[in-house]
């Protein structure tokens, strides 16, 4: 049996009939980009995040970066984060200017370690960045809490988290401002690149929309120097049809990540995702610990299913941040974890049939 990691034309023939003729229309309108489409979207984005205000933006990376603008974040400052994340969290910081500061993870849920926080705060500190892992809200009460103590903003890497609960909230609505990436295989994603940020404040929701446009809230008057970080009516179309359907889709994420539990708690060789009490995961990705994790992901590339590694050098070992200093072994969680960390098939259309052939699979190498 051949066991795709993601598969997104299964996903596409279910909306294809609604898809093609958007796009007809959108070309017939002659709205490219931004426009009633977007302006359509962002309104249904921020309904369904709960916020008052929703910029649709060019991808995730623009969506961090524009918040840590929009917040004042820039040169000289730090910003605290994780290291186990994908590179684009650190890559906004250091684009705006300022040095990101790492802060090891939790074991089980390899979100955030909150006691670890204070101790980097310094007198630089402008943000924190809490990255909700694999689709699992880190621990907000806590990361707010030293936020406003501290009086640093609050910018959530919701990339992964479409749709997430922390309590009864929504991932991204939290914090001084939510970031998204709608790249196509993320748990809401477009037909090519996309982004947002979410906010209730409407003086950073002002700022994005100027920032996202060339600096401009008036055609070719420009306050400032901007980016072009808009958002494609089209994408904003083939969202628009997706996020009807996000909730039914996050939901059949949970069930195949309960299935992967049930099959796999009786293989104590490979630890399953812990879900924390106050967390509701949108399961972006499945991911289990296992010591042998590179014989395992050959074994199972032998018999036809595709896994992946999220991610398997930390940022602080990667050569883009030499500069920065840091040291082996100054991370001990994120670093275990990056060794033994393997991301199974998952995706809503996944079958019963299909996870057990993978647990089958898991089961033959390690017994
Ligand atoms: C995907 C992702 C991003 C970046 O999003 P892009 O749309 O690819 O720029 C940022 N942070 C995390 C955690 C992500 O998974």
């Amino acid at each position: 049996m051949k066991i795709p990691f993601l598969d997104l034309k299964v996903q596409y023939k279910q909306i294809e009939d609604e898809v093609l003729p958007m796009i007809t229309k959108s070309m017939a309108n002659g709205a490219f980009v931004g426009g009633p489409q977007v302006a359509e979207f962002e309104e249904e984005f921020a309904g369904f995040c709960e916020t008052t205000y929703c910029i649709g933006v060019s991808s995730g990376t623009d969506a961090l970066r524009f918040a840590l603008m929009a917040v004042g974040v820039g040169p000289g400052d730090e910003v605290i984060t994780v290291p186990n994340t994908f590179i684009a969290t650190t890559e906004a910081v250091s684009q705006v200017g300022a040095t990101p500061v790492f802060v090891d993870i939790y074991p089980d849920t390899y979100d955030i370690d909150v006691s670890k926080v204070e101790e980097k705060i310094t007198s630089k500190t402008k943000a924190i960045i809490p990255v909700h892992m694999y689709g699992q809200p880190a621990d907000m009460d806590q990361v707010l809490k030293i936020a406003k103590k501290n009086d640093i903003a609050v910018i959530e890497d919701a990339c992964q988290a479409h749709g997430a609960l922390y309590k009864d909230r929504k991932a991204g609505s939290l914090g001084t401002a939510g970031c998204f990436s709608f790249y196509p295989g993320k748990n809401l994603g477009a037909f090519g690149e996309g982004g947002a940020v979410v906010t209730n404040d409407e003086e950073i929701a002002d700022k994005i929309r100027v920032i996202r446009d060339h600096g401009q809230a008036k055609k070719y008057y420009h306050d400032m120097e901007g980016y072009n970080g808009r958002l494609d009516a089209i994408q904003a179309g083939v969202l628009r049809i997706k996020l009807k359907r996000l909730s039914d889709w996050n939901n059949a994420r949970r069930k195949n990540a309960a299935c992967y539990n049930e099959f796999l708690s009786v293989l104590p060789a490979a630890k399953i995702p812990t879900e924390a009490g106050f967390a509701e995961s949108v399961y972006h990705l499945y991911v289990v610990l296992v010591d042998d994790r590179d014989g395992l992901q050959k074994h199972l590339s032998e018999k036809g299913v595709a896994t992946g590694l999220h991610y398997p050098l930390p940022l602080h070992l990667q050569k883009a941040y030499d500069h920065l200093g840091y040291k082996k072994g100054e991370f001990p969680v994120t670093e275990d974890v990056a060794e033994r960390l393997l991301s199974l098939p998952m995706f809503p259309e996944l079958t019963r049939e299909q996870i057990e052939y993978v647990v089958t699979s898991i089961n033959e190498f390690l017994t």
